[in-house]
């Protein structure tokens, strides 16, 4: 049985008055004994303070993105090292805002991904196509490309302890979700994939949606086979949408 997780990144939002609110929010909103894992994954600035207000709440927090080097001159990044120095048990990598803003290509998310994972931070593996990729027809061909990027570098053991979000780039921020047939349609491929090179790891791992999700679209998308949470930007700069995607599990 996977337990759906609803995660949400915050993207570069928020200030410390902002933080205090939702995180307060979250944390009188949720029980440990709730039907979802919740998991935040605030900026950088915000992690130790997120990390003193969830601090045995059972909410997880993590890393938006990280630098796979150990340490060094590398001016602006951060390292696995200091993110689980903050109590970061998950690590985003490969959002697509990373690979179209920043320039990362799927060796660099790969690196990152076993960066995190040797490091022992779980990572989440985003994947996802472009409008024209899917208009296209070439949906399944970018995202198999964008995982086997990592299982041909680093073997498909790199993925017992991760976590895959599909998100289609056209379903980011624009309010147009993916219907829940279209999404279970990638994401059975992407169960599928991995079942073929490890059928545990296949069977266990969690596949989190994400574009546009929110408290009405959320119940039917998690009622699909293989759509295992939700990682979630707009809706979860607020707690009572991203409270309302969590009982959308239920
Ligand atoms: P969205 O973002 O929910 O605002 O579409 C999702 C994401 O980019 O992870």
């Amino acid at each position: 049985m996977r337990r759906i997780l609803v995660a949400g990144n915050w993207k570069m939002h928020g200030s410390l008055a902002m933080v205090d609110e939702l995180i307060s929010a979250l944390v009188s909103g949720s029980s440990t004994d709730e039907s979802a894992d919740l998991a935040v994954f605030p900026p950088f600035p915000y992690l130790d303070r997120v990390r003193n207000l969830l601090q045995d709440t059972g909410i997880a927090w993590g890393g938006q993105t990280l630098n796979p080097v150990a340490q060094g001159a590398y001016t602006g990044e951060v390292s696995a090292s200091m993110l689980l120095d903050l109590g970061c048990s998950m690590v985003l990598v490969g959002h697509s805002e990373r690979r179209a803003l920043f320039g990362e290509s799927d060796e660099d998310v790969a690196v990152r991904f076993d960066a995190a994972h040797k490091s022992g931070l779980q990572p989440v593996l985003c994947v996802g196509e472009t409008l024209e990729e899917r208009e296209a027809g070439i949906t399944e061909q970018v995202v198999g490309r964008q995982i086997d990027a990592v299982i041909g570098r680093y073997g498909i053991q790199a993925f017992a302890q991760a976590i895959v979000a599909y998100e289609p780039v056209w379903a980011i921020g624009t309010g147009k979700t993916a219907s829940p047939d279209q999404a279970q349609a990638v994401h059975a491929f992407i169960r599928d994939k991995l079942s073929g090179a490890d059928g545990i790891i296949g069977g266990q791992i969690r596949i989190l949606y994400g574009g546009s999700v929110n408290g009405s679209n959320a119940a039917d998308l998690f009622a699909q086979d293989d759509i295992d949470g939700g990682l979630v930007g707009g809706a979860s700069l607020k707690a009572g949408e991203f409270l309302a995607i969590r009982d959308a599990a239920r």
